[in-house]
């Protein structure tokens, strides 16, 4: 049903689970000996971080955040607000923050900002995918990256549409007329 809708399959299941798979291992030996605390952003980071722990073997906990962006003329600035703030306290600790997809940095930007205030022990990034020509945070480098896509406007495995698609396996591009359908 939710097939009809799509265009173009970019990023299949398989290639998915091989990249949380690889993430996972590198995550296990890098934080090998400490603690971490994961920290998803909702929504659409979820379904990668439920996959992406599981292949952690190290002493993890885990959080929430939800942010969203202020209005065109305030975002220019990066600013965000916060939906959920995070329930544990930063100081002292380590914090791998897990996101669906980093397009322009700024959310980013300014959530590592605001743990490296609160005084983090460490932030790292780690996204599941990363469309690079559309940074304008040039200095935002995820630490660790699934799969790189190219500039367009990506649904599924946690990514939506107006709050659907977010169930699809896989990572796709919907077809034209589901925008123009939606938006009338
Ligand atoms: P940034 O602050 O990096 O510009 O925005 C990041 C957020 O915008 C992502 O966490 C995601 O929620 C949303 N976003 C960016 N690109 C896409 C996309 O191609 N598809 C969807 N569904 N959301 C996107
Ligand atoms: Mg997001
Ligand atoms: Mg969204």
């Amino acid at each position: 049903m939710l097939e009809r809708d799509i265009k173009e399959v970019l990023v299949t299941a398989e290639e998915i689970k091989e990249a949380t798979k690889r993430l996972g291992a590198q995550l296990t030996k890098d934080y090998a000996g400490k603690e971490v605390v994961v920290v998803g952003i909702l929504r659409g980071a979820a379904l990668f971080m439920a996959d992406i722990i599981r292949e952690m073997d190290v002493y993890l906990e885990i959080d929430f955040m939800d942010v969203s962006s202020y209005g065109e003329a305030i975002v220019s600035s990066g600013e965000v607000k916060i939906l959920k703030d995070l329930d544990t306290p930063a100081e002292g600790r380590h914090f791998l923050i897990v996101e669906d997809i980093i397009d322009t940095g700024r959310t980013l930007r300014y959530i590592v900002d605001l743990l490296k205030y609160r005084k983090a022990a460490s932030v790292k990034v780690c996204t599941l995918l990363d469309k690079p020509e559309r940074r304008l945070v040039k200095d935002l480098i995820p630490d660790y990256v699934g799969i790189q896509v190219p500039n367009e406007f990506v649904v599924g495995y946690g990514l939506d549409y107006k709050q659907k698609y977010r169930n699809l396996p896989y990572v796709g591009v919907l077809k034209p007329e589901i925008y123009q359908e939606t938006t009338e």
